[in-house]
């Protein structure tokens, strides 16, 4: 399968070495620089050697990209302070003068493509292929929410009313939000959730994830060159139990905007809820799955094998919409595996930044040893399927894991998300189908999912039946598309807001009628 080509989720070549080379040639540029980063805050921070961590490269931790500090406690909370009072000037800011300030960020972004993939591969061990599509979800994230702020916020929406009486509703900002992020899409969901909360009204301070301060550091340089004010967005590297929660805990964090883990989502919520004298919070939570697809024996064997390859290791796995457990009826089940362990030896794992490279690291030691010790339980019990190979040249110094197919009997057998490149495969006999909904169901997860099937009725009727925020019927299930597929979960995996979609910047909005009697 890989053979025949690099191919977008839709199948089309993208013949990445003519259209990218000269991004590439300038990633180049970029592969040496050392960085020594603090804190972004509306005030400045003074260098403590204390608090400075090392940086090193997922692909070989021989290699140091530099240092960051991490912001104290008593930072956060003078971030804080500074964020609420810049709040009553930003939300009179005009939102076209937002919604600008977004674009001319976008513009930027792109036009730093080269440096920004750079440092998604070299600090989050990102895939060239994997760092242009992420960079541009962070550019199309500005614009369209450039384009749905003014939309939307920009006037007040009419209302019908009696003679003699004006109504009308007028949208604004909450007041501070804490943006929370994780490290697997360290520019898209980083930029995604700033943006959104900024256009809107809110003063923003984000703490990115502990793995990914670099790149965040470098994106929010760009967000004040395209002219956010300092006070508006404050950058806040540091690890989550201590600046995470510093932020959940103030009583003027009017909103969270979160992605990441469902047990964070859950501290954090246990947080904001212990809260004394504070209002009540808005919490936007974007969590983790287990997603399935379902295959049933009409599907096409090599396509099914293709996209559950794309959907399963793609970024090495480490995405939450990636596929966990594959659902094959009985009677295919041994062709869709015998294709299956094909592509997966021709899987090439090892340095993000060769074009060859199909897998990438996974993020770091201790995400290496979970998985590992995962794989091994499934292992000693005899019910590994199919397993890429790892070559110790390309991976000895790295913290690699060689994708894995492992048999179950059910979904319900597992206990959480593997965040990484696992597949775990089952099988269900004709006329089992509503019981194997009903098992995905009851796991009370709802992110993504799949189904291949040829016969149209059956697609559609799992695809009514399952509950989860985005369902894909014959392809792959990641890659969702900003505006396109306006992309999140409900249940354990998340409150509902869908990114990238038309009603994403109201759920950082307070809503005012207004009436007068005219
Ligand atoms: P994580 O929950 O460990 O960390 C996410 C963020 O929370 C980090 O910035 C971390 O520092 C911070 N944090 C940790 N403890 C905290 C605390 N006590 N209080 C406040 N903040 C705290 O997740 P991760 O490992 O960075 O990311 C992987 C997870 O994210 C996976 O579960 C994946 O499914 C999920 N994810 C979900 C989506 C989505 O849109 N649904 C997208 C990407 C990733």
């Amino acid at each position: 399968i890989y053979s025949e080509g690099r191919r977008n989720s839709r199948g089309i070549n993208l013949n990445i070495n003519s259209q990218y080379q000269p991004l590439i040639d300038e990633m180049a540029t970029h592969m040496d620089t050392v960085y020594d980063v603090r804190p972004l805050l509306a005030f400045d921070v003074a260098a403590d050697a204390e608090r400075r961590q090392t940086v090193t490269c997922p692909f070989d931790r021989r290699v140091t990209l530099g240092h960051v500090q991490w912001t104290s406690a008593e930072e956060a909370s003078r971030a804080v302070d500074a964020a609420w009072a810049a709040f009553p000037r930003w939300e009179q800011t005009p939102v076209e003068e937002r919604a600008a300030i977004l674009e001319r960020f976008g513009d930027l972004m792109e036009t730093h493509t080269a440096e920004l993939m750079t440092l998604c591969s070299r600090e989050g061990g990102k895939l060239l292929t994997d760092g242009i599509a992420e960079i541009r979800e962070a550019v199309d994230f500005c614009r369209y929410y450039a384009k749905r702020a003014r939309a939307d916020f920009a006037l007040p929406t009419e209302l019908q009313g009696p003679t003699g009486e004006h109504n009308q509703i007028l949208l604004g900002g909450k007041g501070v939000f804490a943006c929370i992020s994780p490290w697997n899409f360290p520019v898209a969901i980083f930029c995604g959730q700033m943006v959104a909360a900024a256009v809107t009204g809110n003063t923003v301070v984000a703490k990115p994830a502990e793995q990914t301060s670099l790149v965040a550091h470098r994106v929010v340089e760009l967000l004040r060159e395209a002219g956010m004010p300092r006070d508006v967005v404050q950058l806040l590297p540091g690890d989550g139990p201590t600046v995470g929660s510093v932020l959940s805990s103030d009583p003027r964090i009017t909103g969270v905007c979160f992605t990441g883990s469902t047990q964070t989502a859950q501290i954090i919520n246990r947080s904001l809820a212990a809260r004394e004298n504070a209002p009540l919070p808005s919490l936007i939570a974007e969590t983790g799955g287990l997603n399935a697809m379902i295959v049933d024996s009409t599907a096409l064997p090599e396509q099914v094998v293709n996209d559950v390859v794309q959907s399963a290791f793609q970024s090495a796995g480490q995405r939450c919409s990636a596929l966990r457990v594959l659902y094959v009826q009985e009677d295919v089940a041994e062709r869709v595996i015998e294709l299956l362990k094909g592509a997966m030896d021709e899987l090439n794992i090892g340095d993000p930044r060769n074009l060859g490279t199909d897998v990438g690291p996974v993020i770091d030691e201790e995400a290496r040893a979970g998985l590992l010790k995962h794989i091994e339980t499934y292992r000693e019990q005899g019910r590994v399927i199919a397993e890429s190979s790892l070559d110790p040249r390309q991976t000895e110094h790295g913290t690699f894991v060689a994708p894995v197919a492992l048999r179950i009997d059910g979904i319900d057998s597992l206990e959480s998300e593997q965040f990484g490149p696992i597949l775990h495969i089952a099988t269900w006999k004709g006329g089992e189908i509503d019981k194997v909904i009903d098992t995905i169901n009851g796991l009370g997860y709802g992110l993504t999912f799949g189904v291949h099937s040829r016969n149209e009725s059956f697609a559609y009727k799992v695809a009514q039946k399952i509950r989860v925020g985005n369902v894909y019927i014959n392809r792959n299930i990641i890659g969702a598309v900003v505006g396109v597929q306006p992309f999140g979960g409900q249940g354990f995996s998340g409150t509902g807001p869908k990114a990238g979609g038309p009603h994403y910047l109201h759920r950082f909005a307070t809503e005012k009628t207004r009436t007068v009697n005219t």
